[in-house]
């Protein structure tokens, strides 16, 4: 006996409107969303936005930072204050095109009185081990104490570390200071150049 023809599966129908455009499509996407809408820990509570990246999708370079501030909290895009537009200036200054570089932080919210908070760092953690495995970028350079023992726990003190690569890491890892250390002082601002002309150097001499 002739079996019935099977009726093709259905699918469900595609809702219209902004539901489908804003769904996640890729997996960069789905980690975007995750993370912004994350409440993993009570930064997730007192945040106004969390803030996640800001740069190209194949940078040759990854700016660590630490944490959002009350601009990027406000924005939700990283490094929008005032020590942003001092690494955006040392960004000019390295030669770097808007996709060859990227910005985000440990924390992806704002702690209160932007007191770094290890705890949350350690929550956050998967997520920045998870962008950074997206990115694939070739250099990270990680900036201020918090970022530098974040990505590599065996470094010693940023001022040490600060202004020379670590030897032997995938991706290579460049140390310097908080570009909020430039605004503080002359003295600071002298260091934080020094060691930006030492990078600067260095990834010339790698593209060779
Ligand atoms: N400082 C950081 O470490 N990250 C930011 O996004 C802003 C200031």
């Amino acid at each position: 006996m002739k079996r019935a023809a099977r009726a093709p599966p259905v699918r469900p129908a595609a809702r219209p409107g902004r539901g489908n455009r804003t769904r996640p499509r890729t997996e960069w996407e789905r980690l975007s969303a995750e993370i912004r809408s994350c409440r993993k820990c009570p930064l997730g509570s007192v945040r106004t936005h969390a803030v996640v990246y800001r740069g190209g999708r194949h940078p040759r370079v990854v700016f660590v930072g630490e944490a959002p501030g009350a601009e990027e909290d406000r924005t939700g895009v990283p490094f929008v204050g005032r020590s942003g537009h001092e690494l955006d200036r040392a960004v000019a200054s390295l030669g770097l095109s808007a996709e060859e570089f990227g910005v985000l932080n440990v924390l992806k919210c704002r702690p209160p009185k932007n007191r770094f908070d290890r705890a949350a760092a350690r929550t956050c953690r998967p997520y920045l081990d998870r962008q950074l495995a997206l990115l694939r970028p070739e250099v990270i350079v990680t900036l201020g104490g918090r970022a530098l023992a974040a990505i590599d726990p065996s470094t010693p003190a940023v001022l040490t570390a600060a202004g020379r690569a670590r030897e032997g890491t995938d991706p290579a890892h460049f140390p310097l200071l908080h570009p909020a250390a430039a605004l503080r002082s002359l003295r600071w601002r002298a260091r934080w150049e020094k060691d930006l002309k030492a990078l600067a150097q260095w990834l010339t001499e790698r593209r060779a």
